[in-house]
């Protein structure tokens, strides 16, 4: 057969890692990539580079790391999260394939998450903040050590649909024609800008989403893949975080701060002031069902003014959202009582949601063991209107542990992998569990490109 061995359709951290892994096993390589500059965007280029596996530091033995994972995922069972015991046991693989790569990391802070960050960091502020950072630096070596191996990357070139001969994926077609290979590897980052994918499995609202994220993953790995007969899992979850309303129109006010850790120990309630959701699963978890509601944009975390001063002003994870996010052009309600606070908001139904949580009478139920609740009762009260920022769809094409697609019948589809956040399986499920992206797209990406120099194709 003509052509490289492998064809790899998207050039972010998944793709890439993939690419370089196959390439140095002797595979010949091309990335097809549908950003046409050298710097193009994706999730991974403005990342912001923390590397962990479910928060914990890589370098820890995979039965801790494993005992996080399944805490997060909340019990075995769930297809959309079956392989995530996989991504435990390849932390410290993750961890010593990029800096081999020539990855470079520093301690970030304090928290055990900030252990491995790519370097150098991102400053501690709110906005974007990407070029020549820790998650480009990498990605610009991976690019620069496919050169080295010999691998092409092809930019401006998106993978239309699959070419397939006698049932095995055998090439890509792209508007210059098709091309063949052995392998194909689907590395597109997810479906979180595909507005049709996202409203029906994510929110009736996709509009009214904040778009926390590149705007690069259009579900084309999906589709494509669809029409050879792969199966899709946990399509319902996505990774992302509460955002202030205000991000809308604010290009300082995302991808950080986040409301997160400040709804986790407050309020978060929907347009009437009413509670929906368990605010103690935290902000992945809150971000989901946020989108999930008919009007996401009338939603606000209450707060009080103990809140504001501890928990918002909590900059071990920058920046805190008090003082930036005021001093960034975020608007914050403020008043005396919780009464005026429900006027100023238009919720009626504030004042007995207040006076509930503050008697610990929740409903729906709140959990109390990650974060724990404080009363909303020292003036003056607060809230911020929120958005639900959504960053990567977790769920995706069905894959095994060797990142094989699989088709309705849970068979691999011959000659095609998926890898990064075009791959379910691993993330979401009824917690909305986030285990880390940049690990995932590593992990998956080296399982990929191993299974296929494992099937002779060197
Ligand atoms: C603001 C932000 C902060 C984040 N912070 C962290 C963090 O600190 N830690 C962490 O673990 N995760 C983080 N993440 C998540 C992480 O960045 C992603 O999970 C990960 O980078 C996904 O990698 P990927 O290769 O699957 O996708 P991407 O990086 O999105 O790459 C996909 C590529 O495919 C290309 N493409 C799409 N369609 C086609 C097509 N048809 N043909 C060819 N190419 C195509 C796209 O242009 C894109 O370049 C963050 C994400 C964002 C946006």
């Amino acid at each position: 057969m003509s052509g490289p061995d492998l064809i790899v359709a998207g050039g972010g951290l998944a793709g890439l890692t993939a690419a370089n892994r196959a390439a140095g096993g002797g595979l010949s390589v091309l990335v097809l990539e549908r950003g046409r500059e050298p710097d193009y965007f994706c999730n991974s280029r403005i990342a912001g580079g923390l590397l962990h596996v479910a928060f914990r530091d890589m370098t820890r033995p995979a039965a801790e790391i494993g005992a996080s994972v399944a805490e997060a995922v909340g019990g075995a069972g769930d297809p959309a999260t079956a392989l995530a015991p996989l991504l435990a046991g390849d932390a410290g693989k993750v961890l010593a394939w990029l800096r081999a790569e020539g990855g470079a990391f520093v301690r970030g802070g304090a928290p055990e998450f900030m252990r491995w960050v790519m370097a150098p960091p991102r400053r501690r502020r709110g906005g974007l903040d990407w070029k020549g950072r820790g998650p480009d630096a990498l990605l610009r070596r991976l690019t620069r050590n496919l050169a080295s191996r010999g691998g092409k990357l092809r930019l401006g070139c998106p993978a239309e649909a699959l070419a397939v001969e006698e049932g095995r994926v055998a090439g890509v077609q792209t508007t210059a024609g098709t091309e063949r290979a052995r392998f194909v590897l689907i590395a597109d980052g997810g479906f979180q800008d595909n507005p049709d994918l996202v409203r029906r499995h994510l929110s009736p609202q996709p509009e009214r989403l904040f778009r926390r994220g590149a705007g690069a993953g259009r579900g084309d790995g999906i589709a494509m893949a669809a029409a050879v007969g792969a199966a899709t899992v946990g399509m319902d979850r996505f990774y992302g975080h509460l955002l202030g309303l205000d991000a809308f129109g604010n290009e300082k006010l995302w991808p950080y701060p986040t409301l997160d850790s400040l709804a986790a120990v407050s309020l978060l309630v929907d347009g009437a002031g009413r509670r929906f959701c368990d605010e103690g699963l935290g902000g992945v978890f809150m971000a989901n069902e946020l989108a999930r509601l008919e009007d996401p944009e009338g939603a606000a975390v209450v707060f009080d003014d103990r809140h504001w001063r501890e928990d918002a002003a909590d900059n071990r994870y920058p920046p805190a959202l008090n003082p930036s996010f005021p001093a960034a052009g975020g608007h914050v309600f403020e008043a005396p009582t919780v009464e005026r606070l429900a006027e100023e908001l238009a919720m009626p139904a504030l004042v007995e949601t207040v006076a509930m949580h503050n008697d610990g009478r929740h409903e729906p139920a709140r959990t109390a063991s990650r974060f724990p609740a404080k009363p909303v009762a020292e003036p003056p009260f607060r809230a911020i209107r929120a958005a639900a920022g959504i960053t990567y769809s977790m769920g995706g094409l069905a894959i095994d542990r060797e990142a094989r697609v699989l088709d309705g019948e849970a068979r691999p589809i011959p000659g095609l992998f998926a890898a990064g956040s075009a791959a379910g399986g691993m993330e979401g499920g009824p917690r909305a569990a986030y285990l880390g992206g940049l690990a995932k797209a590593v992990a998956t990406g080296l399982r990929a490109a191993e299974a296929m120099l494992a099937e002779g194709g060197g």
